[in-house]
């Protein structure tokens, strides 16, 4: 801005030509303007206000420009400053800043009314305080407080110049419009940055919340394809799969063996010894199964005391010996109550789908599979029960 003498609005008009004034509101157009067009998102909120102090300084003869954040202690500190031979100077260290206290000096002033404070003459002027880390006293300042949108205090903005009587009524106008959209700038940055925090915490809570449910998930599927008596696998697992296995065996060209096997008399061990005894006992015979068949089988509890199995892969004759080992080794298992031995036998029923048949569209659904196993089985109970019976006639070699 152009330099006024003395301190006299009239004498700058008379001494100025409309030139010289049109020269200001260009330069004080061009200061709002580049402080219109920074942008809010900077990392940090020095940073900003550093930048708007440069464009004051930028377009206005002023010899200082600095700011002062006002904090929860009614404290204002001095966090970001520029003088005119400083223009793209690195950042000065602030890490011990001048303070004042609301209410303290010029600034505090500025602050405590929430009204612009102009020092015309700052060697008779009794507000401004003289504080000991200043090269050279000001001739004139002027302190604006800054305020969000609601009306809360940011802080200060200080403006100084060497000479007393330098500012006149167009400086305190554009500071006046200035201090507004400065506001406004570090309004809408803590804004946004509130938002971002807000958005961060949400998503993370979200997150968990979706890995919760996921976890939740999971566990209830895995309950919902476990029976929770025995450990094994269920019907619901069983049918699950089944199609997978099905059309792995059409593509490889392989048989397989499904087997039904269902405990003989339980009911009468139920009866003579109590449920939760019966209990135990299909605990045990799970785990006995479980022993027997590989991981790449299928063994699940169908219901009651009745199990199904699929051996991948297995040709009809290996599917029986399969079977009979089985059978054999739930004969073995004993358990002891009342001074009682408990033993029991298996009898099992086996469906085998050969690999002519697997591919050809005569091959049966898993339903009409179950009822052939299931015909085997019924067969084995009523031949004596702890046996083995294939499904059909003798077992194909075919694999
Ligand atoms: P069969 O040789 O003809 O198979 O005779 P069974 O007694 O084994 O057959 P039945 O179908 O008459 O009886 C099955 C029994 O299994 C009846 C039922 O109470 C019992 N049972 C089914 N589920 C459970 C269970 O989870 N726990 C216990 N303890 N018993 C069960
Ligand atoms: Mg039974
Ligand atoms: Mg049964």
């Amino acid at each position: 801005m152009n330099q006024p003498s003395a301190n006299s609005q009239d004498v700058k008009l008379a001494g100025f030509g409309v030139q010289d004034l049109f020269v200001d509101l260009v330069n004080a157009l061009s200061a709002v303007k580049q402080l219109s067009e920074i942008d809010c998102q900077v990392d940090d909120e020095k940073t900003l206000i550093r930048q708007a102090l440069a464009s004051l300084i930028q377009y206005q003869d002023m010899e200082r420009c600095s700011f002062f954040i006002v904090d929860s202690e009614g404290l204002l500190s001095n966090v970001a400053g520029i003088s005119a031979g400083e223009l793209g100077a690195p950042e000065v260290n602030m890490d011990s800043p001048l303070r004042f206290r609301v209410g303290e000096g010029l600034i505090g002033a500025a602050a405590a009314t929430g009204v612009l404070q102009h020092c015309q003459n700052c060697h008779e002027d009794k507000r401004f305080e003289k504080t000991g880390n200043s090269k050279q006293s000001p001739g004139s300042i002027i302190s604006v407080p800054v305020f969000t949108f609601n009306r809360t205090l940011i802080g200060v903005l200080n403006v100084s110049h060497p000479q007393a009587y330098y500012f006149n009524d167009w400086h305190i106008r554009l500071l006046e419009v200035y201090k507004n959209i400065l506001g406004q700038l570090i309004t809408t940055r803590r804004l946004v940055q509130h938002m971002e925090q807000q958005i961060a915490s949400r998503t993370a809570e979200l997150e968990s919340l979706v890995a919760e449910t996921n976890q939740l998930k999971d566990h209830f599927a895995s309950m919902s394809m476990h029976d929770q008596l025995t450990g094994l696998h269920n019907r619901r697992f069983f049918y699950d799969q089944v199609e997978v296995v099905i059309a792995h065996h059409k593509r490889y060209k392989t048989g397989f063996c499904l087997l039904v096997m269902d405990i003989d008399h339980f009911k009468v061990i139920n009866d003579r010894f109590g449920h939760l005894f019966g209990d135990q006992v299909l605990t045990g015979v799970a785990k006995a199964l479980k022993r027997q068949v590989r991981n790449t089988d299928i063994l699940v509890r169908f219901g009651g005391e009745e199990f199904v199995a699929i051996f991948t892969n297995t040709r009809c004759d290996s599917g029986k010996t399969f079977a009979e080992r089985i059978r054999q080794e739930v004969k073995t298992l004993e358990w002891s109550i009342n001074q009682e031995v408990v033993n029991l036998t298996l009898s099992i029923g086996i469906y085998c789908l050969n690999s002519d048949l697997i591919q050809s569209e005569q091959a049966p659904d898993i339903d009409q599979m179950i009822n052939y196993a299931d015909a085997a089985l019924y067969q084995a109970k009523a031949s004596g029960r702890d046996k083995t019976i294939v499904f059909g006639e003798a077992c194909s070699d075919q694999l």
